[in-house]
């Protein structure tokens, strides 16, 4: 029998890796994990974690406005960047310590260094140029922003550098339509920067409700965002202390910063995957089956570096799935279906299964709908309305979809969730008593079809 120095080599300690090389651990299994950067991966250290710290930081902008009518005189207002930037590193460098706490705890031997794929059972580690050789090997090495060949784009910045500017920016252009885009908008506008954000299609937020889009695009905008549509950048130049951006469409900017969230690629460039035998796709991401298994058995991979679901309970629900399926003896498939989610653009985005466009596609609906005025608004005189959707198939009566826009529907789509996956219908949600005074009551007292 061949022995292998582990039994799992892990390469990337974000949402996936960690996941899967602590649960492998705690099931016996001898563990090595390799992370070039900084243990916790893109959520943690630059992504979902020091981003809601910032949009946090940004909706106070708006809270102070509110508190008007509610009484309040509040004094000279101030904002520190430098101050919040150092706590939110201050928390992501305990949140790393746990991650890694944690690893060393469940026993899995810890390499601080960049690993590359040498063959279907070896891993050659970058820190002291040596080999090791494992059973199991898997890639969770996860994405990294993508930005155009745009003349002048090294001018830019991406998200990753977001975190870290060392001042805030007085005027940011943000190029791109999907949700980091959109959330980093309203992070920069919430903050006080003078905001514009650029996106190629008629409508950012692809994916997303046709009605979600349009809410949330007409709330930013009330907002102060200036949201340009149909327009791209042509090209970026260094004009004394700004930049110069120049659009297709004609129309010049003048910028202290240009972001780009054009999107990520998966990490796989230069890691030996394809010399050893994985099948990677055309934009580069591997191929996997539904136990994140790649074209050679002893290799899978999980997380953003398989261009799944790019989130990181998905990440770490494949993690479980692959430790159960290889080391638990339970063949497991990460389930994609019905997975709730959350924009935190400002305001709030939360949904969970099919848009009304894909629920039309595949037979016939009926969609409920309010969009009102929270009473948080009433008195406060903010003119924002809060969206909530169902969407609900016409013949079985399942709520295939819930779409929610306003303050808190990432915290009430988690629930929702539960609801959808259970495969409940509108009369189900209709049976449920409402939870008064809230917004999310009005989920379970949509009375009429609007559609
Ligand atoms: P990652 O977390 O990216 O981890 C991969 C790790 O591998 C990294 O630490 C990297 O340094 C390391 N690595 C790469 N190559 C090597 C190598 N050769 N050797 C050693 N180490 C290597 N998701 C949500 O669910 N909610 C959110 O609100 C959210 N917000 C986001 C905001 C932003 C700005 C971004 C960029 C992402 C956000 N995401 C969010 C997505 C989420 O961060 C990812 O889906 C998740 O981190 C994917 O986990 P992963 O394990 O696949 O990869």
């Amino acid at each position: 029998m061949t022995s292998f120095d582990y039994d799992l080599f892990v390469i990337g300690g974000g949402s996936g890796g960690v996941r899967a090389a602590r649960m492998s651990a705690q099931m016996g299994a001898r563990v090595g994990l390799a992370e070039e950067h900084r243990f916790g991966g893109t959520c943690v250290i630059r992504g979902c974690v020091p981003k809601k710290l910032l949009v946090y930081a940004a909706s106070f902008a708006s809270a102070f406005e509110d508190a008007a009518g509610f009484g309040w005189t509040l004094g000279q207002r101030s904002f520190d960047w430098t101050k919040l930037i150092a706590a939110k590193d201050a928390e992501i460098a305990r949140l790393e310590g746990v991650y890694a706490r944690n690893l060393d705890a469940a026993g899995v031997e810890l390499h601080r260094c960049r690993a590359t794929v040498a063959g279907p059972h070896e891993v050659r580690l970058a820190g002291n140029d040596r080999a090791v050789t494992a059973k199991h090997i898997l890639i969770a090495t996860g994405g990294a922003p993508f930005v155009p060949d745009v003349p002048g784009a090294h001018h830019a910045i991406t998200s990753n550098e977001a975190f870290d500017l060392p001042h805030l920016p007085g005027r940011v252009a943000v190029i791109g339509g999907g949700y980091i885009a959109s959330e980093f908008a309203g992070i920069f506008n919430g903050l006080g920067a003078q905001t514009t954000q650029i996106y190629r299609g008629k409508l950012f937020l692809r994916g997303f409700d046709e009605e979600v889009r349009l809410h949330v695009a007409e709330a930013m905008r009330a907002r102060g965002v200036d949201l340009r549509f149909g327009d791209d950048v042509a090209a970026i130049d260094r004009e004394g202390d700004h930049l110069s951006l120049r659009l297709t469409g004609g129309d010049v900017l003048a910028v202290d910063a240009v972001m780009y969230a054009t999107g990520r690629r998966p990490a796989t460039r230069g890691l030996g995957l394809e010399e050893a035998g994985v099948r990677l796709t055309e934009g580069g991401a591997v191929e996997v089956d539904g136990f994140s298994q790649s074209a050679v058995p002893s290799i899978y991979a999980v997380g953003d570096v398989t261009d799944r679901l790019a989130l990181t309970p998905v990440a770490i629900r494949e993690g479980a799935a692959f430790a159960e399926t290889v080391f638990g003896g339970r063949p497991t498939q990460a389930d994609h279906s019905d997975v709730a989610t959350a924009v935190f653009t400002q305001p709030e985005i939360g949904t969970v299964g099919l848009t009304e466009e894909q629920a039309r596609a595949e037979g016939p609906v009926e969609i409920y709908r309010a969009a009102f005025r929270p009473m948080m608004n009433t008195i406060s005189g903010r003119d924002e309305r809060m969206l909530m959707k169902l969407v609900v198939a016409k013949d079985s009566r399942r709520v295939l979809g819930v779409h929610v826009v306003g303050p808190s529907a990432g915290e009430m789509i988690q629930l929702a969730g539960i609801a959808v996956k259970m495969r409940a219908t509108k009369e189900d949600f209709d049976r449920t008593v409402a939870v008064h005074p809230t917004a999310a009551e009005e989920l379970v007292t949509l009375r009429d079809p609007v559609a």
